[in-house]
């Protein structure tokens, strides 16, 4: 495949973003059922939600809310009256033949927010719309090698999730970024993320599925001119981190370069990515909206939110998070850099209850960048899913400030928090890793130390101080490295000199 300088020296990329936001309610968005993630299939559905004749919906206002107070951090306008639509379709995980969405009358529209870049650059996404629907059950193909349903023997449906509230946010054709194109995608996927975050309306799992994107890629030939139409379009569906995002977006770009180049023509299609390869493959022409036969839902009575009631919302939005971050970053002392590399990592809500609960914040920065994000890479898990608390780390970063464990015994305490045996201090315990503080102890092993090595002993009492490195070393050995190396250098020097 062309590379992605080559592809961009022919081509002006445009992008879109589709994410839909699984909402955190209890319940779902028409009926009673919960919403609890990983329960035992099909435990959480009703009549109403496997579409059983008679069925009648009735509407989440807890839903309602979250879904307008999305559209007002994102800065729409919300519509005074609007109406849930049917969007039929046959698929085997969504038990009624079609879904309840919205269509023609979003709750919320034309938008805007500001994003900012790894370099400290703002770009401004434009919001075309933020709707309320539903989600689909999930399909699982068995029997095939990829699990996909193309080799399955045979397929299950689970309908737990059918009929959870999902908000779908829309941009409108992103075409300022050019050749930061992909960045930018990642970069406004992270910006919801911490915005819906703060907002409190989901708990925004990209690989729970609870926040997912759809990212549409076409390409304009340079030599076009800034006023020719937007290219074909394929919409990559279901990227599931914000790594993927980039790089999906990237690989759609080469990919239609290079066939635009070829004299192909690009086909409007849904692409699937794959994670492990790096590369999109073909899924089902794209319909368009005429395929879905929209007409408004007569079950359910329109959406008609009192002005008093968006005022009301509009002024218990949380801090935007730009803001929120230039004050955190003040009141922490963070340089911008810190700053950028503790969002980037994911990291800063952990850090911000990390402090909370009594580390200083450098000490917080550094535990869940370093040792923790090292150990979250290793795992393959997201930083907030490791299985430690900033509470918890708080308490480790106590020890070593009380100096009762020095740094290496405290990543050994970190590794039995990790394994689930307790609280650090339970872990100290149990595993008995406090540093040796009682000087007699100390001593005793300096001692034990100077007469298994009488040869450096003899150097450092003729001044080579750089030789007692040796004689701690062995201390350190002894004690299992638990000791404060610093106070034990004093001590030989103390013996020797
Ligand atoms: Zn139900």
């Amino acid at each position: 495949m062309i590379s992605y300088v080559e592809a961009i020296e022919h081509f002006e990329p445009v992008i879109g973003l589709e994410v839909h936001v699984e909402l955190g309610t209890a319940s779902k968005m028409f009926c009673g059922c919960a919403t609890t993630f990983g329960a035992e299939p099909n435990s959480q559905v009703c009549p109403t939600c496997l579409g059983l004749p008679g069925s009648l919906p009735v509407m989440n206002g807890a839903a309602v809310e979250s879904a307008i107070r999305i559209g007002l951090a994102l800065g729409c306008d919300i519509a005074g009256w609007c109406r849930f639509a049917r969007k039929n379709y046959f698929y085997p995980d969504m038990p009624k033949n079609f879904q309840t969405s919205q269509y023609d009358e979003p709750i919320a529209f034309e938008g805007a927010t500001d994003v900012v870049l790894a370099d400290g650059e703002t770009v401004r996404i434009e919001i075309e719309r933020a709707h309320m629907e539903e989600d689909t059950g999930k399909s699982l193909h068995v029997g095939g090698a990829t699990g996909r349903i193309h080799g399955a023997s045979h397929s299950l449906v689970d309908y737990n999730r059918a009929g959870i509230p999902l908000v779908e946010i829309v941009t409108k054709p992103v075409i300022g970024p050019d050749a930061q194109a992909p960045e930018v995608a990642r970069a406004y996927v992270a910006h919801l993320r911490e915005l819906l975050l703060a907002l409190g309306v989901s708990d925004v799992r990209m690989e729970q599925g609870s926040l997912r994107c759809d990212a549409n890629v076409s390409l304009r030939p340079r030599s076009g001119g800034p006023d020719q139409p937007l290219g074909t379009r394929t919409e990559t569906k279901n990227v599931n981190s914000l790594r993927s995002v980039e790089r999906a977006v990237r690989h759609e770009i080469c990919r239609q370069a290079e066939l635009l180049l070829a004299g192909g023509s690009v086909t409007l299609e849904t692409r699937h990515w794959h994670e492990d390869t790096g590369v999109t493959t073909p899924g089902r022409s794209k319909e368009q909206a005429e395929d879905y036969r929209y007409f408004p839902e007569p079950d359910l009575v329109p959406v008609a939110p009192s002005p008093q009631w968006v005022d009301h919302l509009r002024q218990t939005l949380p801090e935007p998070p730009g803001e929120r971050r230039a004050r955190l970053a003040a009141q922490w002392g963070f340089s911008e850099l810190e700053m950028r590399d503790t969002v980037g990592a994911g990291a800063l809500e952990l850090v911000e209850s990390t402090v909370a609960c009594g580390a200083s914040p450098q000490s917080a920065r550094k535990w869940w960048l370093a040792e923790l994000s090292r150990r979250a890479r290793a795992e393959g898990v997201e930083l907030a899913d490791l299985p430690v608390s900033p509470q918890q780390v708080a308490e480790l970063q106590g020890l070593v400030d009380g100096g009762r464990v020095n740094d290496q015994l405290a990543r050994q305490v970190l590794d039995g928090v990790l394994a689930g045996e307790g609280s650090p201090e339970q872990v100290v315990t149990d595993r008995g890793l406090e540093v040796v503080s009682d000087d007699g102890a100390l001593t005793a092993a300096v001692d034990q130390a100077i007469a298994d090595h009488p040869d450096v002993a003899a150097k450092v009492r003729d001044g080579k101080i750089a030789a007692s490195g040796a004689l701690i070393g062995a201390v350190m050995k002894q004690l299992r490295g638990q000791a404060d190396a610093a106070r034990v250098r004093e001590l030989v020097l103390q013996r020797l000199t």
